[in-house]
């Protein structure tokens, strides 16, 4: 099968009264319209993967998460989409879920092991998939060269030129693939990484480790709102009235600490006036379905 989607992911104006103020354009790059589960960055990551897996004659993709993750919800859909069997490997005891329910629903396969087992992904791989040459090991979160590969084209598709280019950081892998294609078209664009953990720095070292050549970037690291998943008031309120401003849905994991960190850094002038700034929506608003207690 032909491994591919035609990538719908325009590029939409945010307009608001603080931009106008502080002289400045602000865009947001769609990728969550690229497909309804197979969201955002992570068909991105997937793609290359994919193509992997299919040129190896593999046809069963066994991947790895915790019980919210868009990765696993991704590869589910893709797998169904692209004819792949799937096995998805849970992080933590059997729980139930709408991330997970979504995941049945496109013919996953779920294994459900504890914390510690969980920790060595290619023993998991080893213990339940030795004898089966149909599998192919795909890591927790798609970190690889691969994966930047194919968020790097996201740059590939951009007709403008942008002084900065904001994106939220999980693993690392979007942001240096990114880095990587603004490099590949010589671009002066400004990379800001926004690390959704916390004590972020060591970020530095994942996105570093996927660039093709050394680059400077900047990493904004006091917008984890106190870790991964965490959130607070102040960004569940943030959230509440973008949305209700733009009618652009986000979450609190990723893009919502993106893009508070976008409106905080404007307010605090950390833009030059004149600048043109492009926001990456990286998708996963499926994620919201397990955080309605928060709002
Ligand atoms: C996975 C994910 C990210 C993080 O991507 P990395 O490549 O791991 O940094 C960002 N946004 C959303 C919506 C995601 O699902």
């Amino acid at each position: 099968m032909n491994i591919d989607l035609e990538i719908f992911s325009p590029v939409h104006q945010i307009k608001n009264i603080l931009f106008d103020d502080k002289g400045l354009e602000v865009f947001i790059k769609r990728d969550d319209m690229i497909h309804p589960i197979i969201s955002g960055n992570k068909w991105r990551k997937l793609k290359h993967i994919l193509l992997q897996a299919q040129a190896q004659g593999k046809n069963h993709l066994v991947t790895f998460g915790g019980a919210y993750s868009n990765h696993l919800l991704a590869t589910a859909a893709a797998a169904a989409r692209f004819g792949f069997k799937a096995t998805g490997i849970v992080r933590g005891e059997e729980v139930q879920n709408d991330t997970l329910f979504l995941c049945r629903l496109h013919g996953m396969q779920l294994i459900f092991t504890n914390r510690e087992s969980y920790r060595d992904k290619p023993a998991l791989f080893k213990k339940y998939f030795a004898d089966n040459t149909d599998a192919f090991f795909i890591d927790e979160g798609g970190a690889s060269a691969e994966a930047a590969k194919g968020c790097s084209e996201l740059v590939n598709e951009l007709t403008q030129s942008y002084d900065h280019i904001l994106c939220a950081c999980g693993t690392g892998t979007t942001a240096a693939g990114i880095i990587n294609g603004i490099n590949q078209h010589n671009l002066s664009t400004q990379f800001n990484a926004i690390p959704v953990f916390k004590n972020g720095d060591f970020i530095k070292d994942e996105i570093d480790k996927f660039l093709l050549t050394p680059t400077n970037y900047q990493l904004h690291t006091s917008y984890h709102f106190g870790g991964y998943g965490k959130t607070t008031n102040e960004l569940i309120g943030f959230i509440k009235q973008f949305v209700i401003d733009t009618g652009i849905l986000i979450e609190p994991v990723y893009t919502g600490k993106m893009l508070y960190a976008l409106y905080d850094l404007a307010a605090k002038d950390y833009f030059k006036p004149g600048s043109k700034i492009l926001a990456i929506h990286t998708g996963g608003i499926w994620g919201l379905l397990g955080m309605k207690d928060k709002f």
